[in-house]
């Protein structure tokens, strides 16, 4: 395994020193169209002339030889203090760029369908099969159970507390003749107590 790493690493330096002798001696290489795959910080994925270096680096060419890209896959990894976003792009390398043409969904009405399909859990998975279903003329039932009896207590009991909380301060203000103040400034203090 750790051999294998280590031939993909002198394949890959010997793949960046082509690009730049070719570059160098003003050779013209190939065109192509690549997918590459990236980790980059937030800034730097929003940023066309960061990501044109990007992709000429891991395909070792210069960054003017980078006409392009579409976005094939974009998610953000939000699991640890500093978020990361995951980039999957085809790039245009060498040769014009193309616009990717995504042709428009046809979502028909599928409430009188005659096949059903129920789906169990409203995730991303469940919810993409959902749409899928109704591309395909099929009816989804998706069924979410939500949170459990116990946290589902915990949730109400948090509920209960700020809304009593809120209207015993605005009872007061409005007794006072201040409700006014009650909603610009007392409010905004009870729920950061409350929470
Ligand atoms: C703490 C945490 C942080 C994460 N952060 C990121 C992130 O930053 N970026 C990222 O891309 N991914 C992140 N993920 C991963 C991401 O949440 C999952 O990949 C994604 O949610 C999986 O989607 P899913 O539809 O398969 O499942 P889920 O999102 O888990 O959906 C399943 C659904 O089914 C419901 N369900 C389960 N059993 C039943 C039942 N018997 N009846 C009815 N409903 C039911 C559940 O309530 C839930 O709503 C994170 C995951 C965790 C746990």
């Amino acid at each position: 395994m750790g051999g294998l790493l280590e031939l993909k690493k002198v394949l890959f330096a010997l793949n960046e020193l082509f690009g730049h002798l070719c570059s160098y001696f003003r050779i013209k290489t190939w065109p192509m169209q690549k997918t590459f795959s990236f980790k980059l910080l937030p800034s730097e994925a929003s940023n066309d002339t960061i990501l044109k270096k990007y992709i000429a680096q891991a395909a070792a060419v210069k960054p003017t030889s980078v006409s392009g890209y579409n976005f094939q896959k974009r998610s953000i990894d939000a699991r640890q203090k500093q978020p990361w976003i995951n980039l999957s792009l085809l790039a245009f390398i060498n040769e014009p760029w193309q616009k990717r043409v995504l042709s428009p969904v046809q979502y028909n009405d599928v409430h009188h369908a005659a096949s059903k399909v129920i789906i169990i859990g409203a995730g991303p998975a469940g919810l993409f099969a959902a749409l899928r279903l109704i591309e395909a003329g099929i009816k989804p039932i998706v069924l979410e159970r939500g949170k459990d009896v116990r946290a589902r207590r915990r949730d109400l009991a948090y509920l209960i507390k700020r809304a009593s909380l809120i209207r015993k301060a605005i009872i007061v203000l409005a007794r006072e003749g201040r409700a006014h103040t009650a909603t610009v400034n007392y409010i905004p203090a009870v729920l950061k107590e409350a929470t």
